[in-house]
């Protein structure tokens, strides 16, 4: 043992004012970023040197706080991923707010884990939750959460749904013979597989129901499934409905599914990662309706409500079943009733995390300065641009939109006629990666009925139609020049 252990030292800066300092500095250059956000390249490679820098060992040593800022400034700020910049629209990603941005700031400083029942960040997070039950029509005595995303709300929802229709304790018993089976489209997200892999029931218990024109589950093939399995003896218990799926936008007939699951007494889960909280959106509302009958719904915020990432929820309209679920209650989290660890609905007993960061605080805010009225403006405005790119697309002969716009996605190729469906496809890649690489646009692609194309997912509140004027300019010459 050293005797001498300066017993004062602690992790605090050494000199308070001089961090201050940089702090606000910092607060300085991150309006300038995100203020000037379309003056920089969307995405650039990174050069061998500053990929080096990233390979250097564990810093055994202090170094001063603004040394560390200024290899951030040189090695981090110029390699962004680009999802802020409103020429992204690649996957699918929100921008974030800048309440979002003091939102976590905060959540960093006061650094709660929400463990307890009786301090603000437990009642900010319900409040938010009580929010995204009123935006998506569920009652006031359902239950929910705040996680990481929608591959996390997904897996909570599924989870529920398994416990519930499984038809013995299976939290006890385990999983007695593998007959669960849920019912999705070929289109559901992958999160989805991954949950039901998790489950233990394997990805045979996750039913791909073929999918209409428009990308949408096909109602009476999926009746006829529920039927075939059931006189296989298995044991149907979920249908997933995607309000909004991540290849085409594609939203379910969410009433069809709900009357399924009302007659054949199944779990109706949506998974809402994109389009629930479209339910603020007036054009986009009526497509949804049935996501109200839903049993449990995923949203994710950090896509069309753009807060910075990571901001998921999942809403279960029985609370009961929810917290049967979950809930778990060794000594060491005994309640009190009173104090920090009194109040009934303790957040670990609705998921997985027992420590969670406090995600509620920037939607709290962001809601709270903008109104949800403002974030349904932003949902219209994208898709009325999904609209007027597919009109840029459909009025031009080199241009072919692959499918119906469901929301806020347009999948598109550059056909100019004559080429094989190889060489079209070996086309298109080469656009998209030539207008990444020159720093025009970064849209997605994905691959529909084995044709190549460029897809654009719209949900960016900085985006204009000028952008888009710009990329059907640039992929029509791109396309011109090399092919
Ligand atoms: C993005 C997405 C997910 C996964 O959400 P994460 O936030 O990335 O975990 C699930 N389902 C759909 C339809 C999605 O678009």
């Amino acid at each position: 043992m050293n005797n001498h252990f300066d017993t004062s030292e602690t992790l605090d800066p050494h000199d308070w004012e001089q961090s201050k300092a940089l702090m606000h500095k910092m607060v300085e250059d991150a309006f300038d970023y995100v203020q000037h956000v379309r003056d920089r390249k969307i995405w650039q490679d990174m050069p061998e040197e500053i990929l080096n820098t990233f390979k250097t060992g564990l810093p055994k040593q202090p170094s001063d706080a603004a040394s560390v800022y200024k290899e951030l400034q040189n090695t981090v700020l110029p390699y962004p991923m680009g999802n802020i910049h409103p020429r992204f629209w690649a996957w699918y990603m929100g921008n974030g707010t800048i309440s979002g941005i003091m939102g976590d700031f905060w959540a960093s400083v006061l650094n709660p884990n929400l463990g307890g029942g009786n301090h603000a960040a437990h009642k900010v997070e319900e409040q938010v939750v009580n929010w995204i039950k009123e935006i998506i029509e569920f009652p006031a005595t359902a239950s929910g959460l705040l996680v990481s995303g929608g591959s996390m709300a997904n897996y909570v929802g599924l989870t529920v749904a398994r416990n519930v229709n499984a038809g013995y304790d299976i939290r006890s018993e385990g999983l007695k013979e593998n007959n669960l089976v849920y019912y999705a489209s070929t289109e559901i997200h992958s999160c989805n597989t991954k949950a039901v892999e998790l489950l233990g029931l394997g990805t045979k218990s996750l039913k791909k129901i073929e999918v209409n024109a428009d990308y949408t589950i096909n109602i009476d093939a999926l009746k006829k499934q529920i039927e075939i399995d059931k006189s296989k003896g298995l044991r149907p218990i979920c249908v997933i409905g995607t309000s909004g799926t991540v290849n085409t936008g594609a939203v379910d007939n969410l009433e069809a599914i709900a009357d399924i699951c009302q007659q054949e007494q199944l779990w109706f889960h949506v998974d809402g990662a994109i389009g629930a909280i479209a339910m603020l959106s007036n054009t986009i509302k009526p497509k949804l309706k049935g996501i109200e009958r839903a049993n449990s719904v995923a949203l994710d915020l950090h896509k069309w409500l753009h807060m910075p990432f990571e901001a998921g929820c999942i809403v279960i309209k029985d609370s009961n079943a929810h917290k049967n679920t979950f809930s778990l209650i060794p000594e060491y989290l005994a309640k009190n009733t009173r104090g920090l660890a009194s109040g009934e609905n303790w957040f670990s007993e609705f998921g997985l995390q027992l420590s969670r960061r406090f995600r509620a605080l920037k939607v709290w805010m962001s809601l709270k300065e903008h109104g949800s009225e403002r974030f349904g403006r932003m949902i219209t405005k994208n898709v009325n641009q999904a609209y007027y790119l597919g009109e840029l697309i459909k009025k031009n002969e080199f241009l072919e939109l692959i499918a119906p716009i469901g929301m806020d996605i347009v999948c598109f190729r550059y056909n100019p006629g004559g080429l094989t469906p190889e060489d079209l496809n070996a086309l298109n890649k080469e656009i998209k990666l030539q207008l990444e690489e020159r720093a025009i646009a970064l849209p997605g692609y994905t691959t529909l009925n084995d044709m190549y194309c460029i897809r654009c997912a719209i949900s960016s509140h900085r985006v204009t139609n000028a952008d888009f004027d710009e990329l059907v300019y640039s992929v029509l010459s791109i396309g011109k020049e090399i092919q």
